[in-house]
């Protein structure tokens, strides 16, 4: 039987905010695959990066396991390796050559050799699986194994023939979910995770994906993975995972990683329905769309079900910015999906993004105004970042020079040129932090004064915090008014 060591690329320790932030996420993607191959005969082992402190502490495994192949499998569920972050390149380069070493036929996938498939194979990765990659894994190692040659047969594929690098056709992304065998939960250590969140959080959350791939199109989002396509798993199976996770694992809290969750008419409800008549209790978090979260039927049906947290792709306060990204969406859509949330007791969540092409100092006041007024349960900022494969990196390719992926998720380097300098943008995400809690703090003030005696001991300490976010939020916007003078 032949033998396949499974790592992917993400260090936890390499990308110090997520590290300080404590929320690990097993590799999902990695698991579907090594479930997929288990279930064709073959013996598969995982290296898990997630807490390692250098790519040097595969070379034991390698050394133990001497495994036929060793794939680099990266979880293409996690916005984290969507990000194609260089200390996680520069990682999987470094266990590339230690594998080369101990004699492994090589295998990358991920969405970073998914765009840039010539440089892993310079590094000496034997084969880049381009976009979803199972069903490509599967035939490739099955065709290894019979001794084939030819691969040109098998799509989704990048290798090196005769000296030049060759593309297959691009394969065609799953239909049914369901014909996948669930993941392979058993083959990772899930105290680390546990300990983490439970330390930092006082909970476990885990994670689980229903679906694959966004029919929307907002230009600056990259999806080489699970592409336009949406597809969806039934709600038995989802629910058959669930109940297999609680029984093993006994999570508190689940993230669903989709891109936008339950968007199939029908799904939620029949899901709720189903953790309802299993018994399950949890809470989720999930991903969503302003414009989908407008029906309160809709709405009620995810509390029904666990839902705790939406996280929605604001991005911008001002409808000039939505359209010129493409968004789809309408402002006023960001006020009643936030005022619904609200109403049902779902948390909701912002992603906001500063610097897209075009984007005035008129145009941040709106967002800065928007985030301060909706105050959102919590928010994610991030700076506009031109990814391979959208309409956005199109228009601003020829302006990145040497330097087009940042090194770290909180890096948040602008990489074209734009209104403002990159450090402007740096200095805006933390006075818009600042002064987001600030008024998070003139809030439960409110509250305190408005109802002193059913005021718990959260709302207290909000409450106080006021007395550091207005000095800080104070100097914050000193400076960042320095750094617009100045043009730094
Ligand atoms: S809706 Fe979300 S996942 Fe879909 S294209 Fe837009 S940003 Fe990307």
């Amino acid at each position: 039987m032949k033998k396949i060591l499974f790592t992917h690329s993400y260090f936890l320790r390499f990308d110090p905010k997520q590290w300080a932030t404590g929320q690990p996420y097993a590799p999902l993607g990695t698991l579907y695959a090594a479930a997929l191959l288990r279930e064709n005969n073959y013996q598969v082992s995982l290296f898990d990066t997630m807490f390692a402190h250098q790519p040097e502490e595969v070379i034991p495994q390698l050394e133990k396991s001497c495994p036929d192949f060793f794939v680099i499998y990266d979880d293409g569920f996690n916005y984290l390796t969507k990000m194609c972050l260089t200390n996680m390149r520069e990682a999987a380069f470094k266990m590339i050559q230690f594998a080369k070493e101990k004699g492994c036929t090589v295998i990358v996938s991920s969405s970073d050799s998914t765009d840039r498939f010539e440089m892993y194979l310079e590094k000496g990765a034997d084969f880049i699986l381009i976009g979803e990659a199972e069903m490509t894994l599967l035939e490739l190692v099955n065709a290894i194994t019979k001794n084939e040659t030819d691969f040109f047969k098998i799509e989704g594929l990048a290798f090196k023939q005769d000296g030049a690098v060759v593309k297959t056709v691009r394969r065609n992304v799953l239909k049914e979910l369901d014909s996948l065998p669930l993941p392979a939960w058993d083959v990772i250590d899930i105290e680390p995770y546990r300990n983490m969140w439970l330390k930092q959080h006082g909970y476990f959350s885990m994670n689980m994906g229903t679906t694959r791939g966004c029919p929307f199109k907002c230009n600056w989002c990259a999806k080489p993975i699970y592409g336009n396509r949406y597809n969806t798993r039934s709600p038995e199976n989802v629910i058959a995972e669930l109940m297999m996770l609680k029984e093993n694992y006994h999570f508190d809290h689940i993230w669903f990683c989709d891109d936008i969750f339950g968007l199939k008419p029908g799904w939620v409800n029949t899901f709720a329905n189903l953790v309802e008549i299993n018994g399950l209790r949890f809470k989720f978090k999930m991903q969503g769309r302003v414009d989908l979260l407008l029906q309160e039927n809709n709405i009620k049906d995810l509390a029904r079900a666990g839902c705790d947290n939406i996280w929605m792709g604001a991005e911008s306060g001002s409808q000039k910015i939505l359209d010129a990204m493409e968004k789809g969406t309408a402002v006023e859509q960001i006020y009643e999906a936030t005022r619904l949330l609200k109403k049902t007791g779902i948390k909701p969540s912002f992603f906001i993004q500063f610097g897209y092409l075009g984007e005035t100092r008129a145009d941040i006041e709106k967002t800065i105004a928007m985030i301060n007024e909706l105050l959102p349960h919590e928010i994610g900022i991030s700076v506009s970042y031109p990814l391979p494969g959208t309409g956005f990196y199109e228009k601003v390719k020829d302006q990145l020079k040497e330097k087009t992926n940042w090194t770290d998720s909180d890096e948040l380097a602008l990489m074209f040129s734009n209104t403002y300098k990159p450090a402007f943008y740096k200095q805006l995400h933390s006075y818009v932090h600042k002064t987001y809690r600030k008024h998070i703090a003139f809030e439960n003030l409110k509250q305190l004064f408005l109802h002193p005696f059913a005021s718990n001991a959260r709302t207290i300490k909000k409450a106080l915090s006021a007395l550091y976010y207005i000095p800080a939020s104070f100097l914050e916007k000193q400076k960042l008014r320095q750094i617009e003078k100045t043009g730094a």
